[in-house]
């Protein structure tokens, strides 16, 4: 039978299937060949006890994603959220992000949180530069403000669009500690009147209480990673020679530049310096695609 594990607790495994879920070990082989399951993974399973509801693994499908931190693999989204104010928007950082989505050649949502508090809404800025660059951006107040009836309307609305934007995928959250995933995810719960004794799990285990990873699932092949304790991934994986790649509008412009391999950071007659004149790049991306250029060259040196 087919499963997708949605729990590990110490190598012991969560294994949701059509018939209900199961708890299942991993086949002793997995040892030797060296891999292990992980959330995520869509496995075979052999029914060992109908009644208890005992399996064991016996095959592995091939993953189109793997993520060594936290380990989970078959991730179709991330939703990379960040803070309108209070912390202030932290732009390098979700670009690192969006160079790992597109590095994994997954989807990204980009979730502009905390809008109440951004009474100058400067975060319409932010949500001009990404969404010309083609990504989806949605404004969000995960916090439920109870005080302020006219905010309760925009804050359902914004919840709402994300759920519809989390349709169909395996969801991961990313963004800083204090930007509001918890306080989202479980907004996105209080919708879902029918998950209810999930939502209750959910609370209960808390923040801090325990680092397992878990998917839950929201709609028909929707699901949302909780991840607890992780907040960014890390993006030294990427070569600092292909970042330009994963800077998803920089593509169209690389073919001007006249040397092949340029970094854009030092040569002449660069197609991307040209696209920023001519007003196709944002300066400011381009500012944070050379300092992260540096650190990940950085990193690379230290390697060695
Ligand atoms: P996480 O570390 O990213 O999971 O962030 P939390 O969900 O724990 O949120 C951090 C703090 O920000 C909490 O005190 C939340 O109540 C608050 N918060 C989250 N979303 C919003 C929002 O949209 N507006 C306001 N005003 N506060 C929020
Ligand atoms: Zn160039």
């Amino acid at each position: 039978m087919q499963g997708l594990i949605i729990e590990n607790i110490s190598n012991l495994y969560k294994i949701k299937t059509k018939k209900g879920t199961y708890e299942a070990n991993a086949r002793g082989k997995f040892k030797k060949e060296e891999i292990t399951p992980v959330v995520g993974d869509k496995v075979e399973i052999q029914i060992l006890d109908e009644e208890n509801k005992k399996a064991v693994i016996e095959k592995i499908q091939e993953r189109t994603t793997y993520i060594k931190r936290p380990k989970m693999s078959n991730i179709t989204q991330l939703v990379l959220v960040v803070s309108s104010k209070n912390p202030k928007p932290d732009l390098l950082l979700l670009d690192k992000q969006l160079a790992f989505v597109e590095f994994l050649g997954i989807k990204a949502i980009i979730v502009l949180n905390k809008t109440d508090l951004d009474k100058k809404k400067e975060f319409e800025k932010i949500k001009e530069v990404y969404q010309n660059i083609g990504y989806t951006v949605i404004e969000t107040i995960a916090k439920d403000l109870e005080d302020i009836p006219e905010k309760s309307e925009i804050r359902s609305i914004g919840i709402h669009n994300l759920e519809k934007n989390l349709k169909g995928n395996i969801n991961a959250f990313s963004g800083n500690s204090g930007v509001g995933k918890s306080t989202l995810i479980n907004a996105i719960f209080e919708e879902k009147q029918t998950l209810e004794g999930e939502i209750s799990q959910r609370n209960k285990r808390g923040k801090n209480t325990t680092t397992s990873i878990k998917l839950y699932e929201i709609d028909e092949n929707t699901y949302i990673a909780d991840t607890p304790g992780f907040s960014t991934f890390d993006i030294s994986e990427i070569q600092y020679t292909e970042l330009d790649k994963y800077f998803k509008e920089f593509k169209a412009e690389i073919e001007n530049c006249e040397f092949v391999g340029c970094t854009h950071i030092k040569e002449q007659n660069c197609g991307i310096k040209q696209a920023i004149e001519n007003g196709k790049i944002n300066q400011s991306r381009y500012d944070r695609y050379c300092k992260i250029y540096e650190e990940l060259k950085e990193k690379e040196k230290r390697k060695w």
